[in-house]
């Protein structure tokens, strides 16, 4: 089923995403333990990202084909230009066709480990629109673009970015899901531009992220440049060795961010689940979801 039609439905679309693990055995362990334990919260569909440079490619394909056919949960795959001809990319996409994916999250991503910028492979795509035209005159697949509230970390004017997410919608993006982030307000400023400024008429979902740790939490939002407030800065540093404290502050955290997004409209959530069940599933429960 095509994502874009989940979306459809009246009550709030809830979605996980996984990272594929780096070994079998911790693939193996993740369907065995994890995804059954997710699969009771309902989510409407799961998504698997894709590793810099393509290097997770046979794992993410299998790993959203295993979700779909094991468990009966739609799935979508992530899908990067980093590293990759339109050949290549040509090629996934015919791989994604044959094992049934009909659902791509169509990115740039993030340079490889150690480089600080972004350089187009030649042959190949320098930004996610380029892409996502690319994934659309295959006909095949609903495609979701990824969108950033307090704008994406390289540009330096927020309605700049803005207007790049609204052209991913011009290109054939059915769905948007936006960055982590920790101030509803920018979400919300983001969202109403680009429906009321912007004319987007599909689906802007949050993506939310329960944090496990100060150090994680604090290196994560560095890395794309998203705030943390002073107030929740100084509840991070006061619980900052006692990990479960931090992990309950941050489903505390995204619930109240949830609750108010929801409350304002927002389509659904994209719980960033980090391959863990039990933020997710106190997050989904505290929000009356996932029954
Ligand atoms: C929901 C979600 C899931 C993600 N999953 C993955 C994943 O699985 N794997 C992974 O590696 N990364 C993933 N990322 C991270 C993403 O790859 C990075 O944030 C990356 O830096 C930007 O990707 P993009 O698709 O938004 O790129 P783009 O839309 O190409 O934007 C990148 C930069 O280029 C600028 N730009 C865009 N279009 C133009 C243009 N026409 N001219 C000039 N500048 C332009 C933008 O303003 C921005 O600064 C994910 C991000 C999100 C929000």
């Amino acid at each position: 089923m095509r994502i874009a039609e989940l979306y459809a439905r009246p009550e709030p679309t809830v979605s996980f995403e996984f990272f594929p693990p780096k070994s079998d055995e911790a693939e193996a362990a993740l369907f065995r333990e994890t995804i059954p334990e997710l699969q009771r919260l309902k989510p409407a569909f799961c998504s698997v990202t894709y590793g810099a440079g393509g290097s997770t490619r046979d794992r993410t394909l299998r790993m959203v084909a295993r979700v779909r056919r094991e468990f009966g949960i739609e799935a979508m795959s992530h899908l990067t230009c980093v590293g990759s001809t339109r050949e290549q990319l040509g090629d996934v996409l015919d791989q994604a066709r044959e094992l049934g994916i009909e659902n791509i999250l169509a990115l740039r991503g993030d340079p490889p480990r150690g480089e600080t910028t972004f350089k187009p492979t030649a042959g190949g795509f320098g930004h996610a629109v380029e892409l996502i035209g690319f994934v659309k005159a295959r006909k095949h697949f609903a495609i979701g673009g990824a969108f950033y509230p307090e704008g994406h970390i390289e540009c330096g004017d927020k309605q700049l970015d803005w207007d790049r997410a609204a052209a991913k919608v011009e290109a054939g993006a059915d769905f948007l899901i936006s960055q982590l982030f920790y101030d509803a307000n920018d979400f919300l400023e983001c969202a109403d531009y680009l429906r009321n400024r912007r004319g987007v008429k599909v689906p802007i979902v949050p993506g939310v992220l329960p944090f496990l740790s100060a150090e994680q939490i604090k290196r994560f939002t560095s890395l794309c440049g998203a705030k943390l407030s002073a107030e929740l800065l100084k509840r991070l540093e006061s619980l900052a060795h006692d990990d479960e404290a931090v992990r309950q502050l941050g489903v505390e955290v995204c619930t109240d961010l949830c609750r108010r997004l929801l409350d304002a409209g927002a389509p659904g959530i994209h719980v960033y689940s980090l391959n863990r069940v039990p933020s997710t599933r106190e997050l989904l429960t505290n929000l009356g979801l996932g029954k």
